[in-house]
């Protein structure tokens, strides 16, 4: 089959490599119709991400029609359609148990190496290094899908692929960075990074309650998105200082939750300049994360911050200080994708919210090396990219 192979920093290739095959039970192999790349994937792209190895398998927002089960495998028939999270997860385990998917105990076969970086192993993840579990991606024609008996969401008749794509990964994420932010009716909420997690978490802010969504980019079509289909109200950080607009905006309180939907972005030595320049605006020392570091000194004492965007390594220069004396409340993970994809189809079968409008561009899974360029560098008003097997 084909597939969407990681040879190192800005090296993608589409190389024709075996079909998975069913290794337990619990497996199923998927034929994918949609297959997406996620602003976290630029982590892997940019090489931030330790132990990924030549040839991997990229890609873990992917859905598409059973072609094959293990034996174990008793609620999939061959020709459902079904999305997959981007979590791989046991079911059964303590942290199944308690809703808290992605922590799984048991879908990681490289926990040793996890524990090693943060002490212990959160779950497995698709196509996202050896440290997470080592699996094959789905940006591929065919993906094997452990523990299928858990994972994969059936998709009623008459839904598109591109209506429930977006369940595997960035609507839930963007549902559980709002839900995280401890939202109050009557709440104002910031929006760091207005990327499709962005997008997300400010529909699903106005949906857990707030009453204004203020959302922080430079982009000048994804600010737009975010305030056309968001309604929010925006900030583009390359023409005002945000934590002074924010300020201003807030009566000088500081919004009373913020979101940092950005995570490590990094681009080059251009990245190294926009870091500098917004930390000198905020008066911190230099030090990455900004996104981070600006949410946690904009927010309201007694606020939340929360945190959906991806830190991969050690994350030093965090203002620990403001975090106690303004007596914060830090929340972040990756999503829980379980626990939200029967709640939030329920939200896109009755039309609450068509998850479609990011997709700016459709290609084919040839075009992957070219996708990946225009994501990172938002060109062509590249929003979120949909490759086609
Ligand atoms: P993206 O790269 O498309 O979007 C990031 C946006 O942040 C861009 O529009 C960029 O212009 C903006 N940005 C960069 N620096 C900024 C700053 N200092 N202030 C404000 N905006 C800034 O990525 P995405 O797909 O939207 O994902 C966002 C983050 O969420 C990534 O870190 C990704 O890894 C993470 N993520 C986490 C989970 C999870 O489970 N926790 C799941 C999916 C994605
Ligand atoms: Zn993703």
């Amino acid at each position: 089959m084909k597939a969407v192979c990681w040879y190192g920093r800005h090296d993608v290739r589409v190389k024709s490599v075996p079909d998975p095959k069913i290794l337990n039970p619990r497996d199923a192999i998927i034929k994918i119709t949609s297959t997406a790349i996620c602003g976290s994937d630029l982590h892997l792209y940019e090489g931030n991400i330790p132990t990924m190895e030549s040839g991997d398998i990229l890609g873990h927002e992917f859905m598409g029609e059973v072609v094959e089960v293990g034996q174990g495998v008793k609620n999939l028939n061959i020709g459902d359609r079904v999305v997959v999270p981007f979590t791989i997860s046991c079911g059964g385990c303590f942290f199944c148990k308690r809703d808290l998917w992605s922590l799984c105990d048991n879908s990681n076969p490289n926990a040793w190496m996890a524990e090693k970086f943060y002490g212990h192993s959160p779950s497995g993840l698709f196509g996202y290094s050896h440290l997470l579990g080592g699996y094959a991606g789905g940006q591929a024609e065919y993906a094997r899908v452990p523990y299928a008996d858990v994972g994969p969401l059936k998709i009623p008749d008459g839904l598109s692929d591109e209506q429930v794509l977006f369940l595997t990964d960035i609507f839930p994420t963007g549902y559980m960075a709002a839900e995280n932010a401890d939202i109050e009716p009557g709440d104002t909420v910031a929006v760091w990074g207005c990327g499709p997690v962005g997008q997300f978490a400010i529909q699903s802010a106005y949906m857990l309650g707030a009453e204004r969504v203020i959302a922080i980019d430079r982009v000048p079509e994804r600010l737009k998105m975010a305030k056309e289909q968001g309604k929010a109200e925006i900030i583009n950080y390359e023409e005002v200082d945000a934590g002074e607009a924010l300020k201003e905006m807030t009566g000088g309180r500081g919004p009373d939750r913020c979101i940092d939907a950005v995570g490590m972005e990094a681009h080059g030595t251009d990245a190294m300049a926009m870091y500098d320049k917004v930390a000198q605006a905020v008066k911190l020392e230099t030090g990455r994360p900004t996104a981070l570091r600006q949410a946690i000194v904009a927010c309201r004492k007694g606020g939340t911050v929360s945190i959906p965007g991806v830190y991969g390594g050690f994350v030093d220069k965090v203002p620990l200080g403001a975090v106690v004396n303004k007596a914060l409340t830090l929340r972040s993970g990756q999503t829980h994708v379980h626990k939200y994809l029967r709640p939030l189809l329920e939200r896109i079968q009755n039309g609450e919210i068509d998850p479609s409008f990011v997709i700016s561009h459709r290609l084919n899974l040839d075009d992957a090396p070219k996708a990946y360029e225009i994501f990172r560098n938002k060109q062509d008003n590249c929003t979120k990219v949909v490759l086609k097997p």
